[in-house]
């Protein structure tokens, strides 16, 4: 999976709209303190489907939005947009029938969070697992924030083992067996359910 192109509008310090090729190869990003360099790894975080508002360094997920300077108002909505080369359709079957894949997510002012891939509304789980199956996402551990070496490094065992089970490629299904789990359990309690309503009518 190789990203092409971030294009940000509206969100953190983006508030222009700003469109960031991504060239074969290496790409640095240079700035002085403050200019939005890890803004951007946020971003791609971000509309990967990244839920937890914490990790985008803020107390609820609508400080993602631009929230205005002296000179200039707050908006009302963030947007984010990824596209990625899907030329060898290494993308997961549902999302495989296009050269490129372009996700967007979008954040409106007490209105949440919406996806879309290819211009089609899809749910944040879709996108999540769009990368997990691919392995990489929101948690992937290509995306180092600062601080993050010392966090590995001082790391309980369990979550090394997620590191592993993501260059294996199994993140994916990690997500899945989590949901089953939760499924199981649902209809266990229902089960329970339908024995309390059994002993009352015997
Ligand atoms: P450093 O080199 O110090 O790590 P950096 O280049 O990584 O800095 P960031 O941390 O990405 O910089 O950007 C911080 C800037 O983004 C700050 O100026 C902060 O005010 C601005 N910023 C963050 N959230 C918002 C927001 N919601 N609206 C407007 N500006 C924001």
């Amino acid at each position: 999976m190789r990203f092409n192109r971030l294009k940000l509008n509206g969100f953190k310090s983006f508030v222009d709209p700003t469109d960031l090729v991504i060239a074969d190869g290496l790409t640095g990003v240079v700035g002085p303190n403050g200019c939005g360099k890890s803004n951007l790894l946020e971003a791609l975080r971000w509309v990967m489907g990244e839920n937890r508002a914490k990790a985008m360094r803020g107390a609820g997920m609508e400080d993602v939005i631009f929230a205005g300077t002296s000179g200039r108002g707050a908006r009302n909505f963030a947007e984010v947009i990824i596209q990625i080369d899907n030329s060898e359709r290494l993308a997961p079957s549902g999302f495989n029938d296009s050269d490129i894949l372009e996700i967007v997510r979008r954040i409106t002012r007490d209105a949440g969070s919406a996806y879309k891939v290819n211009g089609k509304d899809v749910r944040a789980r879709d996108v999540q697992m769009l990368f997990a199956d691919a392995s990489t996402g929101a948690h992937s551990p290509a995306l180092v924030r600062q601080g993050q070496i010392a966090e590995l490094i001082n790391a309980k065992p369990k979550n090394r083992r997620r590191i592993l089970e993501e260059a294996a490629g199994i993140s994916g299904l990690y997500q899945r067996r989590h949901e089953a789990e939760l499924k199981l359990r649902a209809t266990e309690t229902n089960l329970e359910r339908v024995d309390d309503v059994i002993e009352q009518l015997a």
